[in-house]
């Protein structure tokens, strides 16, 4: 069965030679400090990525078992014990870890976390294959070359740079790589964790969630994500009565529905501040231009607070979204026929809450401005929960920040709160303190591409990314 499933891979693999990256990377046996080259271990993690995004863990379905098997491997060879945990068929999660004595203390040990699976791609509208790996122009493309497969290559270089060197660990370090992130569903990090806590249970994580962001050569910040926002998908019905098309009447549902997602559409939620994201905008604030940073100090003025957070907010719909809960209409549907008015009509919202806020009240100032009792809103299941903050005082926050700091130039390290939703939620609700770190520095233009087409990384910044995140993880997890 293995070594089927190994012929299907490999035949499917376009060579790597042809792309300039070598087919088999050399192990560095030969250095005495795998800790500090990072050039040669970046270079045997671009093959894994590489060979990471040929293995296309599209999910739905995922299929994340080949790519667990493939990642299982070289932790093999490397004389690391990893466990393939089967979460569903055809899915799987893998964890290995490195022990720092007998007897672990979960509550000391760190974890390195990246999901396996990958959003789709519309395969006419890129110009390359997005699971060909294809080198141009310095960049490595593909489906997961920023979202996730970057990190994931990244946490694999870490281990085994620390396996390689033998490091005095002061804390077990805990590699583990996800299935089902994307889709949140059934076999994600949620059901791992009711599973297979034991296995992977942790005080620190590191995972996707955050940005270094870059202009030309320069990065301008870096942006550590500490919490995140909490997605809920809501349903709005409108019900009036069907009937013939040739007799329109004033309850049509299609036409209160339409009414109803006018108004939510131009709606903007009360403003409110965290901590984090109260020091992201001061800390920004010293790096924008002087008009964008003038905004960004007046956010909680009282004279000229809501024109500020008016200007901030038009100047970047990620920074809007920061400060307040976000709606966004994402799917209609209402009618069968062209000559037949339909007794309802649906339209689904997704619904971004800030950290702390309920659903409930949300839905009360929406029902007061949609005012119509034909229209009823229904929250939808698999809502996201809301996890704690993770700290900005941990040892490991210290860490990212000076480490960070000092590799990026003196960039600002600022706290960071996600619009998105990423695995560190499930985490942070069993007390882990789980900090966003994507640590390859991008331009704005690069980071759009995330989910969408042509995603690609620069191969510069992937490698200067792997230093980085095994900086962190020695500083941190090492006995000097
Ligand atoms: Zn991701």
């Amino acid at each position: 069965m293995l070594l089927r499933m190994a012929i299907i891979f490999f035949a499917a693999v376009v060579p790597l030679a042809a792309q300039g990256i070598p087919p088999n990377p050399t192990p560095v046996q030969a250095n005495p400090s795998p800790l500090t080259d990072t050039e040669a271990l970046s270079r045997e993690a671009l093959v894994w990525l590489a060979q990471l995004i040929q293995i296309n863990t599209t999910n739905p379905p995922g299929n994340e078992q080949a790519a667990a098997k493939y990642i299982a491997g070289i932790l093999e060879r490397e004389g690391i014990t990893p466990e393939v945990l089967e979460v569903a068929p055809g899915r799987s999660a893998v964890v290995a870890r490195l022990r720092s004595s007998a007897i672990s203390n979960p509550s000391r040990a760190l974890l390195l976390v990246a999901h396996m699976d990958v959003v789709g791609a519309e395969r006419a509208r890129w110009t390359v294959d997005p699971f060909g790996a294809v080198m141009k122009d310095g960049y490595m493309y593909g489906r997961g070359a920023l979202d996730d497969k970057s990190m994931l290559a990244a946490n694999l270089a870490a281990i085994i740079a620390l396996k390689r060197s033998n490091a005095r660990l002061n804390r077990d370090v805990i590699f583990l790589a996800t299935d089902d992130e994307e889709a949140g569903g059934d076999a994600s990090i949620r059901a791992l964790i009711a599973k297979n806590w034991d296995k992977f249970a942790a005080g620190y994580a590191l995972n996707e969630g955050g940005e270094v962001i870059s202009k030309g050569s320069k990065v301008q910040y870096v942006a550590v994500q500490a919490s995140e926002k909490v997605s809920v998908n809501v349903a709005v019905i409108a019900k009036g009565p069907s009937g013939h098309a040739s007799l329109p009447t004033k309850d049509n549902a299609v036409v209160h529905l339409a009414a109803a997602v006018a108004k939510i559409g131009s709606y903007s939620a009360p403003v409110h501040f965290t901590t984090v994201v109260r020091r992201y905008f001061e800390g920004l604030a010293a790096i924008s231009d002087d008009e964008v940073g003038k905004w960004m100090r007046s956010l909680e003025a009282p004279d000229r607070g809501e024109h500020a957070q008016r200007v901030i907010s038009d100047a970047n719909p990620q920074w809007g979204s920061m400060m307040r809960d976000s709606i966004a209409p994402t799917m209609l549907s209402a009618g069968v026929r062209a000559n037949v008015i339909p007794g309802e009509a649906r339209a689904m919202l997704n619904i971004r809450l800030l950290p702390g806020d309920t659903i409930d009240v949300l839905l009360g100032a929406l029902s007061k401005l949609v005012n119509d009792p034909h229209v009823r809103f229904e929250v939808q299941p698999n809502a996201g929960l809301a996890a704690p903050t993770s700290s900005l005082e941990t040892d490991l926050y210290a860490v990212i920040t000076k480490v960070a700091s000092q590799e990026f130039g003196g960039a600002p390290v600022l706290p960071y709160q996600s619009p998105w939703a990423t695995d560190s939620s499930q985490l942070r609700l069993h007390n882990v303190q789980a900090y966003g770190l994507w640590p390859f520095p991008i331009t704005d233009e690069d980071l759009a591409r995330m989910h969408g087409d042509d995603e690609r990384l620069y191969v510069a910044s992937f490698n200067k990314g792997v230093a980085v995140l095994l900086n962190i993880v020695t500083d941190f997890a090492v006995t000097k």
